[in-house]
């Protein structure tokens, strides 16, 4: 395309809430074959809600939620900040952590009240041996409804299982059977575990579904689908999104994510909408033939 309907092209696009970094970005919207979407953040809201406590029989659910939340009183992870947000709504005393260990993709280790507290998915609870059998049932009902079950042990012993729910971004669904409709694969790439990811997939319209990935994987995954002969655009909010929308054709970043996520895309999608997807393509489609 020529610098002028590059300009007219990247124009348009800020008229809609889309900013393009430059004329390369457009150039390369035209080649896209596949588009990886990350799940929480991107195709739901970002901001979960925990929608219930299991404790086993016969202990507190409050207390659980005590210990969790003290655990995940450092945390920055959506999951942490909705199981302290909930905490606090039910006027549960918070205890101080004495000591607190993000895990990357897995969860938390902490100390409170000379205990330890481990708190996050079931790659954490396997790695320090943690049975969690006796929830199974409790867990597969979360999952079941596409929410993500968190299970938290106390002294390496399960002691119960929060179920933490983000609901979808109202376009998700028909925003990506636009993308479909432009002959484009989509696919979902998340590190939260296979049966939620799919049944969220299910509620979208995704077929293809990465899940269970760690946040350094995430670029491996791209590069793979890339190996195989794809022009892949990757959208995603999150700080380890960051190195997967680098290595795509074409990062594209929601625009209320962090600021990690956006330094290393090409596009923005200033407000989240993702429909912002499916015009910067058309638009770049368009801008090309056009010239020739
Ligand atoms: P994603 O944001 O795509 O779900 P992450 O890599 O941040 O991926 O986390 C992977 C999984 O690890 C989460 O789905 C969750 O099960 C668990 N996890 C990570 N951080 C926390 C946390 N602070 N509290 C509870 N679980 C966590
Ligand atoms: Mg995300």
């Amino acid at each position: 395309a020529t610098p002028t309907a590059i300009m007219v092209g990247t124009g348009k696009a800020a008229e809609l809430g889309i900013l393009i970094s430059g004329g390369e970005a457009l150039e390369q919207a035209r080649r896209v074959t596949t588009v990886v979407l990350d799940k929480t953040g991107t195709l739901t809201r970002g901001r979960p809600d925990v929608t219930v406590v299991h404790a086993p029989e016969g202990t507190d659910a409050d207390e659980l939620l005590a210990y969790a939340a003290a655990a995940e009183i450092g945390s920055e992870h959506p999951l942490g900040e909705a199981i302290v947000r909930h905490a606090r709504a039910r006027n549960v005393v918070v205890p101080t952590a004495s000591s607190f260990e993000a895990v990357p993709g897995h969860g938390v280790e902490a100390r409170v009240d000379g205990r330890t507290v481990l708190i996050g998915n079931a790659a954490l609870m396997r790695r320090h041996d943690v049975a969690v059998g006796a929830l199974s049932s409790e867990v597969t009902a979360v999952a079941a409804a596409g929410g993500t079950p968190v299970y938290v042990a106390l002294d390496r012993r399960l002691a119960g299982v929060v179920g933490v729910a983000d609901t979808l971004r109202p376009e998700s669904l028909e925003a990506v059977a636009q993308l479909r409709a432009l002959g484009l694969e989509v696919w979902m790439l998340t590190g939260d575990n296979r049966v939620t990811a799919e049944v969220v997939a299910h509620e979208v319209g995704i077929e293809h579904v990465i899940a269970d990935v760690r946040p350094e994987e995430k670029a491996e995954r791209v590069a793979a689908l890339q190996d195989r002969g794809a022009v892949v655009a990757m959208v995603g909010d999150g700080i380890n999104d960051a190195p997967a929308l680098a290595r795509a054709d074409l990062g594209i970043a929601i625009g209320t994510g962090t600021d990690v996520a956006i330094a290393a895309s090409d596009i923005t999608l200033v407000g989240g909408d993702l429909y912002g997807i499916v015009s910067a393509i058309a638009l770049s489609r368009r801008t090309v033939t056009t010239i020739k």
